[in-house]
């Protein structure tokens, strides 16, 4: 299982700028160095306040038009008719840039790295933070992963969590916010030693797959099997390197996350509860999976009133029940909750008192798993090891240019499609 990463670490020199292919490997071109530009983040976590204080030392405050501002800090800034307004100074928009600027929302208190850039929208104050794209990294780890995982598990961590900011970043149209819907990101405040270590450790290297930076999307706990990225998401197209993986050792072993003290959990479904979900009064309720993926998810349920005939008492199958209501997996897992239903690699168990779930795992479960990281560094894995279980053909690369990463992109999407099975 040693990787190919290993090779790849020796053009680290050579690409620490912008991580250029590197000259010694097959045909790819090297690339001139360039750094790579920076990553810009909506802090949307902060909301849209009307009123924001900055604090911070050594800052140089310039306005919308690049003019320095005759302000200091703390700053307390407002937003009229789209426009700031802080210590008599208007503008469309002031960038910040300190050793670490502080924001200030209410009780909320952030420290943002590089530079902090504050526009209006209306009445409103709209955050972003510019910074390198390895100190968002540091942020996204003291956000999304746990300061006391094994150190190559956050090393793994560290480039899913590069590769998924350079692909949002550099090659995604849409903005990258700080909240789970792209990567927690809650500045340096509470950045550890063993995230900085891993940051520095695995500095500028990404997973790529055909020489393209992967979308490196992860969860929780896989709970024993990763899912595929459509099967997880409907309608996205089936990526090759987000493939299902038995997450263990060997087949049908024990799995890498079972390190996690929640990987099994269980709710309790009472019969009142049932029979409002069924929309019924009826007290024999059943509910029953109809389908699974291939990673043994929930698909698709129906709940509803029990057969009269019950051929449960002599055979294995479970009892459909007639009529009721359909949900797919993932309706009913909102529909419970997201921290109710932790996944979707459940069972059902019907008991006297009403209906159990019986579970494994917490997310939606596609590409690394972040406890089974833990588990496989705990088994002596290296992080590139451990990239590849969860990435299937992935190589670990220096970031390539994002000029050049645009241009695969491009080219990749004029080639006319090749017969594939
Ligand atoms: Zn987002
Ligand atoms: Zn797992």
């Amino acid at each position: 299982m040693r990787s190919r990463w290993i090779p790849f670490v020796a053009t680290l020199a050579l690409a620490a700028a912008c991580g250029a292919y590197a000259s010694n490997e097959e045909d790819l071109p090297l690339e001139a160095a360039e750094p790579l530009p920076p990553v810009k983040v909506r802090l949307s976590s902060l909301g849209s306040p009307s009123k924001l204080v900055v604090r911070g030392t050594g800052a140089t405050i310039t306005n919308g038009a690049g003019q320095p501002v005759s302000a200091a800090l703390p700053l307390t800034v407002t937003a009229a008719g789209g426009t700031l307004r802080a210590a008599g100074v208007q503008s469309s928009s002031l960038r910040i840039e300190g050793n670490l600027v502080t924001l200030e929302v209410g009780k909320t208190t952030r420290h943002y790295p590089g530079t902090v850039l504050l526009t209006a929208s209306g009445a409103r104050v709209v955050a972003w933070n510019e910074c390198s794209l390895d100190e968002y990294v540091e942020g996204v780890l003291s956000g999304e992963c746990p300061a006391l995982f094994h150190p190559e598990a956050i090393k793994a961590m560290a480039v899913a969590a590069r590769s998924y900011g350079y692909r949002k970043a550099f090659l995604n149209p849409a903005e990258l916010c700080d909240t789970t819907h792209c990567q927690v990101y809650l500045g340096h405040g509470r950045v550890s030693p063993s995230h900085r270590e891993a940051v520095a450790d695995t500095s500028g290297l990404c997973a790529l797959y055909e020489g393209e930076v992967i979308d490196a999307v992860y969860s929780a706990d896989c709970g024993g099997y990763t899912e595929a990225n459509e099967d997880a998401w409907r309608g996205a197209r089936p990526l090759p390197y987000l493939r299902p993986v038995e997450d263990a050792p060997e087949p049908h072993g024990e799995s890498f996350c079972s390190v996690n003290r929640s990987h099994h959990w269980k709710i309790t479904l009472p019969l009142a509860r049932l029979r409002s979900l069924a929309g019924k009064a009826g007290s024999d309720l059943r509910l029953a999976v109809l389908d699974v993926t291939e990673s043994g998810r929930v698909r698709a349920l129906q709940l509803g009133p029990a057969p009269a005939q019950k051929a449960e008492a002599n055979g294995e199958e479970p009892v459909v029940p007639q009529g009721g209501k359909r949900f797919s997996g993932e309706e009913w897992r909102r529909m419970l909750g997201l921290s109710q239903v932790r996944s979707l690699r459940f069972e059902v168990r019907h008991t006297a008192a009403g209906v159990a779930l019986e579970g494994r795992g917490y997310g939606h479960g596609v590409g690394l798993c972040q406890f089974g990281a833990n588990g496989m560094g705990r088994f002596g894995y290296d992080f590139g090891d451990i990239l590849q279980h969860y990435y299937s053909g992935i190589e670990i690369r220096p970031a390539p240019c994002v000029k050049a990463a645009r241009a695969l992109i491009t080219q990749r999407r004029q080639a006319p499609p090749t017969a594939t099975e």
